[in-house]
């Protein structure tokens, strides 16, 4: 993680500290709602009861998440205003590496805000950013909450949802893609609904999926094994299991 704040790295809750520090500064430059800070501290509480890690389970959804992406005909990492200014510069680099598009997409949506985190992403090394066009619709959802590019979203088959809300996670699982969801809640809409639910912060599960997907490029059958060894329902079990019997040292 970068040194955008001033911490020392050795505070016990410096991960913690900094995220917040990155989602508050998110805001005061229009990139991350309101709403996306009561979401923080939502995702902070799961967090902290798996043990701020990367549980096996984690693990091994980021593995078949690299593999989906890889072996996808069209992937598209979509990013709200959590994701980018959590982890921006770790997205751009999942993109290259998988081949992915990425998309700015959001729950609540303003042209002002999409622009912003467009932007932001450029400043990350995005070259070409999707979401702006906005000329496609998820059915079943009304109309802001609906839009998506037609050449991004609307055409992709694998979708990776950072953070997303519960009917729109419906809604595009409803449309027959292949979605690959993060959220620290295991019993959340959204990694119910996933083909892979990463039970995961995102600052730690980007840089990971991208690190399987490196080792996974240009081995099909290697891919193939890691979607097929995965089972959602056994990822959600032992995440929400870690939840419960995990002791609070
Ligand atoms: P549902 O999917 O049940 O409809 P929701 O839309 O009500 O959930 P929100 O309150 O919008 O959910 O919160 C977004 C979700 O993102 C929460 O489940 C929260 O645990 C998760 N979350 C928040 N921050 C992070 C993070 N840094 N990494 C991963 N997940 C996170």
């Amino acid at each position: 993680m970068s040194e955008d704040v001033d911490l020392p790295e050795s505070h016990p809750r410096y991960e913690s500290l900094l995220t917040r520090h990155r989602i508050e500064a998110g805001v005061d430059r229009g990139i991350t709602s309101r709403q996306g800070l009561i979401a923080q501290g939502r995702g902070e509480a799961f967090d902290y009861l798996l043990g701020e890690r990367t549980i096996d389970s984690a693990d091994d959804a980021e593995r078949a998440a690299a593999a989906h992406l890889l072996s996808a005909d069209h992937a598209v990492v979509s990013v709200n205003g959590n994701a980018a200014a959590l982890v921006p510069g770790e997205l751009v680099e999942l993109a290259e590496v998988t081949g992915a598009d990425l998309e700015v997409n959001l729950f609540n949506r303003t042209e002002e805000r999409i622009e912003a985190i467009a932007e932001y992403l450029r400043e990350h090394g995005a070259t070409d950013v999707k979401g702006l066009t906005a000329d496609g619709r998820i059915p079943g959802l009304d109309h802001e909450r609906a839009k998506v590019d037609a050449d991004g979203i609307g055409a992709a088959d694998v979708v990776l949802v950072p953070l997303e809300d519960g009917d729109r996670a419906e809604a595009l699982g409803e449309m027959g893609k292949t979605e690959l969801v993060i959220d620290l809640n295991p019993r959340s809409r959204s990694a119910e609904v996933a083909t892979v639910p990463i039970v995961d912060n995102i600052i730690r599960a980007i840089p990971n999926i991208t690190e399987h997907a490196r080792n996974l490029r240009g081995d099909p059958d290697a891919q193939q094994d890691a979607i097929d060894a995965f089972d959602a329902d056994s990822a959600l079990t032992a995440a929400e299991q870690t939840i419960r019997e995990g002791d609070l040292e």
